[in-house]
C-alpha cells in the first residue's frame, strides 16, 4: 500500500516511515511530483491537515495524509496556534517568534502551554483525525539548543529540561507529533 505524507519535511518522513514498518511505503510530496505551495488558510489544526490532505487527494489522487501543529499558550487565549509559524511575522523565524512570546508574557504568572499536533488521514474514501498533545510550560528565557520553533523555552510538564535541552531522543518519546503519530501508525497497521 502507498500512502503520501503532505511534506518534505525528512526528519517527519523517516519517523512516520519508521512506525508503520514495511507493509505500507510512505511518499514525500517530491516523490509525486508535487512542488505547489499546498494552502492552509483555515484557523484550526483540524482545518489546515484537512486542507492539506483533500488538496493532494483531489489533484493526486493518491491516499495522504498531513499534519498540522502549534503551541498553545493559555494566558495568550490560545496564543500563537495555528500561527505559531507565523507568530511575529515574515520572514517567519523562530527566533523572532520566541522573543514575541517572551515579550508577550512579561509579568505573567501563568505560564501554562501545550503542543497540539493534528493528522488527518483520507484512506478507503474517509477521513480520519488523530491528536496529540502535551502540556507544559513558557519559561522565561531560553535554555538548551537542540531541537526547532519553540523548543528552548517550553518545559513539559514532569521535566526539569526544556524540549531543547533533553535531546530528540526523548523528546520524540513524549511529544505531541510522536503521539499523533503513533495513534495513525496504530490505525494504518489495521488496515
Ligand atoms: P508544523 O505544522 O509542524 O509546520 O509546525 C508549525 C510551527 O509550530 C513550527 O513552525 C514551529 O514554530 C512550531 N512547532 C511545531 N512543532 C514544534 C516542536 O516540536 N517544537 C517546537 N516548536 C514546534
Amino acid at each position: 500500500m502507498k500512502l503520501v505524507f503532505a511534506t518534505n519535511n525528512k526528519h517527519k518522513l523517516e519517523e512516520i516511515s519508521a512506525m508503520v514498518g514495511d507493509k505500507i511505503k510512505i511518499l514525500s510530496l517530491n516523490d509525486i511530483d508535487c512542488h505547489d505551495d499546498i494552502p492552509e488558510t483555515a484557523d484550526t489544526f483540524e482545518g489546515n491537515a484537512l486542507q492539506k490532505a483533500r488538496y493532494v487527494k483531489e489533484k493526486y489522487g493518491y491516499d495522504c495524509f498531513a499534519d498540522d501543529t502549534g503551541l498553545q499558550v493559555v494566558a495568550l487565549n490560545g496564543e500563537p496556534g495555528v500561527y505559531s509559524a507565523r507568530y511575529a511575522g515574515e520572514p517567519a523565524n523562530s527566533e523572532r517568534n520566541i522573543d514575541k512570546l517572551l515579550a508577550n508574557l512579561e509579568g505573567k504568572t501563568d505560564r501554562r502551554a501545550s503542543f497540539i499536533t493534528c493528522i488527518a488521514l483520507i484512506s478507503g474514501g474517509e477521513e480520519h483525525l488523530f491528536y496529540g498533545e502535551i502540556e507544559g510550560s513558557i519559561i522565561g528565557e531560553r535554555r538548551g539548543s537542540s531541537g526547532f520553533g519553540y523548543d528552548s523555552v517550553f518545559m513539559p510538564d514532569g521535566y526539569d529540561e526544556t524540549f531543547a535541552q533533553m535531546g530528540e531522543e526523548q523528546k520524540n518519546k513524549i511529544s505531541h507529533r510522536a503521539k499523533a503519530v503513533k495513534k495513525l501508525s496504530e490505525f494504518l497497521n489495521t488496515l
